[in-house]
């Protein structure tokens, strides 16, 4: 069998037949402008796209209300503080976009007068812009012919045309393949409309081909198999971790602390911890010589690469009491004003709730 089959319709009748669903089912999204409504603020564009990589669109909806609320346009977000962004992004996690994301805004005042660039050519060249991104942006913002191809367009395009080489080798054969099926006009549309289909009738499992617009077109549906696309080679296990966190409380403050500017969750506020990363387990050496009580509770979390299983150790300090090392006595009551990253939040939670403190 070939790696890519071909439709049995010529690629004007799939996006026509898509466009014309699109006008009527298209998702109602803070971000996006409906069919014949002109185009999306570029602002709304980027920063949605940023905040959607690995994410969803239910988790993004009230982050992307309160940025464009505190933020409304690039100059705004570029001349916040990068604490105060980083604070608002606690819990999107992948905490490199939000470091991207103020940097690109810097970039776009400074050298392009707070207007994002129309073409991918120039909008690659941004932080935090990349392939997908720069073509989305350019199609859905400004209506520039673009191959956008995202997660759920990868997953029409190979039962579309029945690609059966595994990802991620299968990737060039996809963008070509959705190159060959993408409009000159209304380009902005035909992404958004075959992002809908994969996010609704084209779903991983059980996909709703019977009310699919592009059904007769598709190829893995004519075998009866479009669950099988993408292909996927055998996922490796993630490894798994084990360390510490450590609560050090003092007069109704908790010790925080900023951790370094590379590695994971890089520049975000924290709890200290023992030292583990992907690669390692913690070393069980608390940042200072104290009266440390062990939780029964231990707080599990699942990053990209590893999934780690932390142990938690609290202390209480009198109220003069230094800190260990760089850091700041936050206040317990607005410990949900700290920006702290999912796993801290859980750590945090579970030493409340135990009331250890
Ligand atoms: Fe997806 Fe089914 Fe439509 Fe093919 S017919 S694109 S498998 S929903």
């Amino acid at each position: 069998m070939p790696a890519v089959q071909q439709t049995d319709q010529n690629s004007g009748d799939i996006a026509e037949r898509l466009l014309a669903h699109y006008d009527v089912h298209a998702r109602t999204l803070p971000w996006r402008k409906l069919p014949g409504q002109g185009f999306a603020d570029p602002y709304h564009v980027w920063l949605s796209e940023i905040m959607l990589q690995q994410t969803t669109v239910a988790a993004v909806g009230a982050y992307f209300r309160t940025f464009t609320q505190t933020w409304p346009n690039f100059a705004a977000l570029a001349a916040a503080d990068d604490a105060d962004v980083m604070a608002a992004w606690a819990g999107l996690g992948y905490y490199a976009r939000a470091r991207n994301l103020l940097k690109c805004a810097r970039v776009v005042v400074s050298e392009y007068q707070g207007q994002l660039p129309s073409y991918e050519a120039d909008l690659l060249k941004l932080p935090g812009i990349g392939p997908y991104t720069a073509a989305a942006i350019a199609a859905i913002a400004f209506g520039r012919r673009a191959v956008v191809v995202d997660a759920n367009v990868e997953r029409v395009v190979s039962r579309l045309f029945a690609i059966s080489t595994p990802l991620p080798q299968a990737k060039p054969h996809i963008r070509a393949a959705t190159d060959s099926i993408s409009p000159e006009l209304r380009a902005g549309d035909f992404a958004q409309a075959m992002m809908d289909l994969g996010a609704g009738i084209c779903s991983v499992r059980s996909p709703s081909c019977l009310i699919c617009p592009i059904q007769s077109a598709c190829a893995a549906f004519r075998a009866g198999n479009p669950e099988i696309y993408p292909a996927k080679l055998p996922k490796s296990a993630k490894p798994h971790r084990s360390g510490h966190v450590y609560w050090i409380e003092r007069d109704n403050h908790v010790w925080l602390l900023r951790r370094d500017d590379r590695g994971l969750l890089a520049g975000m506020r924290a709890l200290p911890d023992d030292g583990w990363t992907a690669r390692i387990d913690g070393d069980a050496i608390p940042p200072a010589a104290a009266n440390w009580q062990k939780l029964p509770a231990q707080v599990a979390h699942i990053f990209t690469h590893f999934s780690l299983t932390v142990n938690i150790a609290v202390t209480s300090w009198p109220a003069d009491a230094d800190g260990p090392g760089e850091g700041e006595w936050w206040p317990l009551k607005s410990l949900d004003k700290a920006g702290l990253p999912t796993l801290f939040r859980k750590v945090t939670e579970a030493v409340l709730n135990a009331g250890e403190r």
